[in-house]
């Protein structure tokens, strides 16, 4: 949510309630939004991607490390009003959204932000009626796994070796190979979802770092990931079984 104005405004719908004189339902007419009136509009499409600024957030846990996640390099990721993902180029953290492509962590509804007064920058600065003007920049501005986690080793040394074995670049490849009927492009699917799943079990017990928060640590599970791609795993003990998405919306079934 924004609290800038700005002269050139965007058109919306306004649909108003109740009826003309002559009985007749209110027609719908076009507004011109310019300054942020809290609508929450922006709140049910997502959380946002934390900036440098935001790390004071953190520091003081307004920003929990449970409410955030890493999207990593390569990712796709479900966007609200398309049908297809989008492939995140960069790596970027992000508050959590209650599901996939969704209302932000923090969104109460009716245009209620539960940490409105400490709310991250990019939440400040966005202007729905001047989109373009708030994507630019965020190359350079955005915090990175290693600003969070850069004192901490063991950490960032799990982060490289998950980023090596379990990249998006292969798994992408190695699900087109197994489409294809190739068998060895199966078993390096299974063995990205094997280490991932062992990785954050790890990461349990010698941290105690809830899955949650290892959503921070490492993005989010392959097994949820994989959906994107057109896939979902079925779990058993150490046992995945990976099957193809028949939906047209790429959605678990
Ligand atoms: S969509 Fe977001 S930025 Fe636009 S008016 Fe609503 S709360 Fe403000
Ligand atoms: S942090 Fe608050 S203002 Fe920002 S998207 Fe979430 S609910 Fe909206």
């Amino acid at each position: 949510m924004s609290e800038k104005a700005e002269d050139s405004g965007k058109l919306e719908i306004v649909t108003p309630q109740g009826h003309e004189e002559d009985d007749k339902p209110k027609k719908m007419r076009m507004a011109k939004k310019n300054a942020c009136d809290s609508c929450g509009k922006c709140c049910g499409m997502g959380g946002p991607v934390l900036q440098k600024e935001d790390m004071g957030l953190l520091m003081s846990g307004t920003l929990s490390q449970d409410s955030l996640y890493a999207v990593r390099e390569g990712e796709l990721v479900f966007v609200p009003g398309e049908q297809e993902p989008k492939e995140f180029f960069i790596e970027v953290i992000k508050v959590k959204e209650k599901n996939e492509g969704g209302e932000c962590f923090f969104y109460e509804g009716s245009g209620t932000c539960r940490i409105y007064e400490n709310r991250p920058a990019q939440c400040r600065d966005y202007q729905c009626w001047a989109p373009s003007e708030c994507l630019t920049g965020i190359d350079s501005t955005r915090i990175l796994r290693k600003d969070i986690f850069g004192g901490v080793p063991f950490l960032m040394d799990a982060i490289a070796r998950h980023n090596e074995k379990c990249s998006y670049e292969k798994l992408g490849v190695s699900l087109a190979r197994a489409a294809g009927g190739d068998e060895e492009g199966m078993e390096d699917v299974i063995d990205m979802l094997q280490y991932d799943n062992s990785l954050r079990e790890l990461l349990k017990e010698k941290l105690g770092i809830t899955p949650d928060a290892a959503d921070l640590v490492l993005g989010r599970p392959l097994i949820k990931t994989i959906n994107a791609f057109g896939f979902y795993v079925v779990q058993e003990g150490e046992t995945f079984t990976i099957m193809p998405i028949e939906t047209e919306r790429k959605e678990t079934p």
